[in-house]
This record gives C-alpha cells, sequence and structure tokens, in this order.
C-alpha cells in the first residue's frame, strides 16, 4: 500500500541521471528503473547534509555499522527477482528500508526482518513517512518467518557465509531466492528458484560486496 503517489519529490534530475547510469550498467528491467526514478532515495540518509548524495551510485553509512545498498545492486537484486504484482516477498535485511519501498513499488507484498533495532525503528518510521506499510519483523533472518510461509521470492540483502537451510524450506514451489553468498569481502549473487519440493537449481549472477548477514539480534 502506498499512499504517497503524486507527490514530487526534489531532486528529480539527479534521479534521471541515475537512471541513465544503470542503463548503462546493463539494468533493463523498466518496471525496476521506473520506481527507482521515483522513489526520493534520499529521504532514506539521515543527515541532510548527504541529501545531495543520495542519487551517486554509491553504498552509504547508515548508521549501526551498516549500508544502505548501491543504487545499481538494489536494481540487479530486484531484476533478478523477477517481481509479479502480488508477489509475496520476503526481505531479510531491512537495513534503511530503501529497497523494501523499491519491492512494494513494484506491487510485492513485503514482510521484512532486520536484527539491529535502531534500523529496525528508523525505517518503519521511515517508510511510513513516505506512505510505503510492509510487515516489519524485528529478529534473526537466518531463520526466516515461518508463520507466514511460503513466499514467492525472497531477497537476503547481507552477505551470507552459506545458504541458509530455513529460508530454502520457506520458499514456494516455483518461487525465487536472490541471495549474496560467501565469505567476508565478496559475495557470489546467486539466484535459487525451487523447481518442486525436493528440487533447487542455482545460477551464480557475479561478484558483489555486502556487510555480512549475522546471526541473532542486537539492541
Ligand atoms: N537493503 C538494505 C541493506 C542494508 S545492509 C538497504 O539498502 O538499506 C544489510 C542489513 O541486513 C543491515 O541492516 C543488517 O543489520 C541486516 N542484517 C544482517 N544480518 C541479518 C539477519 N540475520 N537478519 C536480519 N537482518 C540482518
Amino acid at each position: 500500500m502506498k499512499v504517497e503517489k503524486n507527490k514530487k519529490y526534489p531532486y528529480q534530475e539527479l534521479r534521471n541521471s541515475l537512471i541513465r547510469l544503470l542503463r548503462e550498467k546493463g539494468i533493463t528491467d523498466e518496471a525496476v528503473l521506473a520506481v527507482i526514478s521515483k522513489i526520493p532515495r534520499h529521504l532514506f540518509f539521515i543527515d541532510t547534509a548527504f541529501h545531495i548524495h543520495a542519487y551517486k551510485d554509491q553504498a552509504f553509512s547508515i548508521g549501526a555499522g551498516q549500508t544502505i545498498s548501491q543504487p545499481y545492486t538494489v536494481a540487479f537484486q530486484s531484476q533478478l527477482l523477477d517481481i509479479k504484482a502480488g508477489d509475496k516477498i520476503l526481505e531479510v535485511g531491512t537495513g534503511s528500508g530503501y529497497q523494501t519501498a523499491v519491492l512494494i513499488e513494484l506491487g510485492a507484498t513485503v514482510y521484512t526482518i532486520e536484527r539491529q533495532r535502531e534500523l529496525f525503528i528508523r525505517a518503519q518510521q521511515q517508510l511510513h513517512d513516505i506512505g510505503y506499510f510492509p510487515k516489519f519483523f524485528y529478529g534473526d533472518g537466518y531463520e526466516g518467518k515461518v508463520v507466514f510461509a511460503p513466499y514467492n521470492k525472497i531477497i537476503v540483502t547481507a552477505g551470507a557465509p552459506s545458504i541458509p537451510q530455513a529460508l530454502l524450506k520457506q520458499l514456494a514451489v516455483g518461487g525465487r531466492m536472490v541471495i549474496p553468498v560467501g565469505e567476508k569481502d565478496v559475495q557470489k549473487m546467486l539466484i535459487i528458484d525451487r523447481i518442486s519440493e525436493t528440487k533447487f537449481t542455482q545460477k551464480d549472477y557475479g561478484s558483489f560486496a555486502f556487510v555480512p548477514l549475522l546471526k541473532g539480534t542486537e539492541k
């Protein structure tokens, strides 16, 4: 659900330049490009002095030692998810909430989990302020959110040392998970498709660098 549909946010020219850059870098999904050109990424930056930097293709600190993902990474993961209107999506790692807004604008119903309380609280405030209402959970995304499973899509926005088994179980048959997998500095972006109850396929979409997926929660 989104309520600020026709609101015009500042920095449209900067968003247009970002879209041109994302096209040059190989993003082709028009629906993804359209929502990135619309969502006010600057509002996910706490310090207004940094608003001007929000449309550079860069990750940026959001406090609690975490970062808002680089726009290219958000676009790439969203493109890989191949979202259909009405998809039920589990997002692991709410962070700033920016990727959450992108998923909602693409027509998904989003369940999002964050393990850092400070970010969990701030992202809710932020998303509500601009009219996005996903289901928020404070907890360890390694475990997924079994009570609402299965999900058509699962997106993990932190680097996982290995594929969490709980998430595989919570993926619907015919569903897709997009997850960066690898140790510390570099992860491989994987698509995992669930073909049947027991069969999964896996494809590698290149190297990325994410903050780590961590176990447990932090106050
Ligand atoms: N999509 C977010 C990415 C934030 S960075 C954005 O663009 O803002 C990744 C986030 O994952 C961080 O906020 C981090 O606290 C969170 N995270 C790491 N491990 C987690 C886990 N096990 N469960 C839930 N969230 C986790």
